[in-house]
């Protein structure tokens, strides 16, 4: 043997802001799909659960499995997770990476003198075979103010082409920002695959996007009590442009809104979308499931030998 030993890589790059109101336990597995399907986005480098207690991301994916969850988006925001991403999806059959600066990340880097080189450092990472998304980009004006939004429109426009160049999905955050969004969108070019990451649009705004192509990604929230408009927006839509994703630990679907979230638990919101949908579960979730692939492509494809003979992190 030659060559330096794989690093081990780090379980968790960042941890949830402490917020001593939630309930910190994990909720309960729910009942098995027996059609498998996949989270578009998640964030297994957050760590979060009752202190000593925290799930890693093997142990995120072991429980998706067991609920058939049989993949999952790892989405970077930043540098750091950015390429903690990367690194995962390299190594973990059941990852595929997304990867850019989140519209949060941005005003800092440009106010520093840094967002060129930082999304240099992106666009090398979107050259991996298992990096399948630029994501998550686009625009926050609910977090960011007036003066960071020249960074933001900045850095999306580089990311969409990024997304163009490299020929994989895009991964939208819109926060209060979709006419900017939409515009942008259509101004620059959008991508062959341009997916809003946890639609939070309205039924106008879901037509619109679903008669450009796009994918609208329902998270969490389209189980909240008082979302109505989401669950009307999923409804108009064809059902060739739905995807499914947690966006954990973030956004835990209802009952268990607050707790920390989990890939595991989108056979709970894929439920409550299907009954909304007067359907059957595992007809929705063969349709995402094709849907999944269709935008990132297969998760058993760019399988480095490594997988045969990884060391995993202690
Ligand atoms: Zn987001
Ligand atoms: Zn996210």
């Amino acid at each position: 043997m030659s060559g330096e030993a794989q690093q081990p890589t780090e379980l968790h790059v960042r941890h949830r802001e402490a917020d001593p109101s939630r309930d910190l336990d994990y909720p309960p597995l729910p009942e098995a799909l027996t059609v498998s399907v996949y989270d578009n986005h998640t964030h297994l480098e957050i760590s979060d659960g009752t202190p000593g207690s925290e799930l890693d991301y093997r142990e995120h994916l072991d429980r998706a499995s067991s609920v058939g969850v049989k993949g999952v988006v790892q989405v970077g925001g930043d540098l750091v997770t950015s390429r903690w991403s990367a690194d995962i999806a390299a190594r973990e059959p059941r990852v595929l990476a997304a990867v850019a600066l989140h519209p949060n990340e941005t005003p800092e880097f440009a106010a520093s003198g840094t967002l060129d080189q930082a999304i240099a450092e992106i666009d090398a990472l979107a050259a991996q075979p298992r990096v399948r998304a630029i994501g998550e980009t686009g625009l926050d004006f609910f977090r960011t103010g007036e003066d960071g939004r020249d960074a933001q429109f900045r850095a999306f426009e580089a990311h969409i082409s990024l997304a163009k160049n490299h020929n994989i999905a895009l991964q939208i955050h819109d926060r209060d920002a979709h006419d900017a969004v939409i515009d942008t969108l259509l101004r620059v070019g959008a991508p062959e695959r341009t997916v809003f990451h946890c639609f939070s649009g309205d039924v106008e705004m879901a037509r619109f996007c679903a008669d450009q192509g796009w994918y609208l990604s329902f998270a969490g929230t389209v189980t909240f009590k008082n979302a109505h408009n989401l669950r009307e927006a999923l409804a108009v839509i064809p059902r060739d442009r739905i995807l499914v994703e947690t966006d954990a630990p973030f956004l835990t679907p209802h009952p268990y809104r607050g707790r920390p979230n989990s890939p595991y638990l989108i056979p709970t919101t894929l439920r409550a979308m299907a009954a909304h949908l007067e359907t059957d579960v595992h007809m929705l979730a063969a349709q995402v499931s094709s849907n999944t692939e269709e935008v990132y492509g297969l998760w058993d494809e760019d399988l480095p030998d490594i997988v045969e003979s990884m060391d995993r992190p202690a």
